[in-house]
């Protein structure tokens, strides 16, 4: 067996590493590909990544000290895009899995970016708004000289929010002394943000369950989904899932999940959700079941819309729903994917269920860059054709490719960017 030198680069010792997912994602697709040796070694790694420490003054008069990360996976087709993530587990190999993503993501959608993510280690919950306003001020402080619209290009992810993004772009502006909306992405609308923001992500999710249905004969009027997750993703697409007539019969949040079998009311269930600082616990339209039984819930979709590696080996055999829609980044492991295709479960994966948010990112930057902005069916018009676009693509690769429809996926990004990569004489 080959040494392990992954100690070299910082990898972190975790019991379960999601860059080590990532990486055995992009070796399936490089070795399939047969690409060469020196361009899957280059594709397997961040090509720029950056940690910094971030002193910032408490509400108390306390400074506290958190630990900050940036990476810009690959560059090779555009500016590096993707969110950053404010998460008590957040390190540096999570930073570098979700840039990872970010790069075949793009790709996948044929969005002229390339792949990026950034993060800082903090329980946001126990952050008042003022200590969140200095924590993104400092951010910007320690890497806002790194990111530009032509370099790297920065958005919301997990409990980051279109103020916190504000805040970002206020401290960019600041510094360089002049506008520069297309810095950062997910800005509120009076600041340049672009209408059909907030939701993308989830109305992108919706297309993709579309395509499902239309494509491979999955109903989705009346069908019974579950979703993992009832954050601005979940909840978004728990809101659209329930008008477009189908059935939401479970979702949680951190605190467990609801389930009811006839149907969950979701508006009343997202203002409980609003009230109870983000908790579903006492809601009264449906019982109380754990985050891990509505995962392997009796259901028609499965719609993981939270965090990594919650399907995983342990109970990827007992996943019932015959198409798992993954809207979060990097839900299922490596093994739990091989269980689930071995089982016959279509699993669509996350690099295209859930770029929805960074292709209307993308759109932002156009908006901004020459300083016109669409209306909101414009806006759902151009997203709909790109997302049906690359859905057409990944299936086409998929009727050709055995395998997972991860891996038709990942060959048709990971050609793209290795096509960029060769044109630009890196390998
Ligand atoms: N954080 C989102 C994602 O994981 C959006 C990234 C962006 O808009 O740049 O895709």
């Amino acid at each position: 067996m080959a040494p392990d030198w992954s100690f070299r680069k910082n990898m972190t010792p975790t019991p379960y590493n999601p860059f080590h997912t990532a990486q055995a994602q992009v070796d399936a697709a490089t070795e399939r590909l047969g690409l060469e040796r020196s361009m899957r070694e280059l594709l397997r790694w961040p090509m720029f990544e950056t940690q910094f420490r971030l002193p910032v003054r408490m509400d108390n008069g306390t400074m506290e000290v958190f630990q900050g990360y940036r990476v810009r996976y690959n560059a090779a087709r555009g500016p590096t895009k993707g969110g950053l993530r404010w998460h008590p587990d957040e390190t540096l190999d999570t930073v570098r899995a979700l840039a990872c993503w970010m790069t075949w993501k793009c790709a996948v959608l044929d969005l002229p970016l390339g792949g990026g993510k950034g993060g800082v280690t903090c329980t946001p919950a126990a952050l008042s708004e003022g200590e969140k306003e200095r924590l993104a001020r400092a951010y910007i402080r320690a890497v806002g000289h790194q990111l530009s619209v032509d370099r790297d290009v920065p958005a919301p992810d997990v409990n980051t929010t279109p103020q916190i993004m504000a805040w970002m772009m206020d401290e960019f502006e600041t510094l360089v002394g002049r506008h520069h909306a297309g810095v950062i992405t997910g800005k509120p609308l009076p600041l340049g943000g672009s209408r059909g923001r907030s939701n993308a992500t989830s109305v992108g999710g919706l297309y993709v369950a579309r395509a499902v249905e239309n494509l491979l004969g999955h109903k989705l009027t009346g069908a019974r989904c579950a979703i993992q997750g009832f954050g601005n993703v979940g909840g978004g697409l728990a809101e659209l899932l329930h008008e477009a007539g189908a059935k939401v019969i479970a979702v949680s949040a951190v605190d467990g999940a609801i389930y009811n079998e006839n149907g969950l009311d979701i508006p009343a269930a997202l203002k409980h959700y609003a009230r109870n600082r983000q908790e579903i616990g006492g809601f009264e339209g449906g019982d109380a079941i754990s985050n891990e039984q509505l995962l392997t819930c009796d259901c028609d979709w499965l719609f993981p819309a939270a965090l990594e590696n919650v399907i995983h080996e342990q109970n990827a055999a007992d996943i019932k729903a015959p198409v798992v829609i993954e809207m979060a980044n990097g839900p299922t492991s490596t093994a739990a994917d091989r269980i689930l295709h071995e089982r016959g479960i279509l699993v669509v994966p996350d690099i295209l269920a859930n770029a929805g948010g960074v292709t209307v990112s993308y759109f932002e930057q156009v908006q901004n860059t020459y300083n016109y902005y669409w209306s909101l069916e414009q806006v759902h018009a151009e997203l709909a054709r790109r997302m049906h676009d690359a859905f057409d693509a990944v299936h086409a690769e998929h009727q050709r490719v055995p395998g997972p429809m991860r891996l038709a996926a990942y060959m048709l990004s990971v050609e793209r960017v290795a096509e960029a990569c060769r044109l630009r004489g890196w390998v």
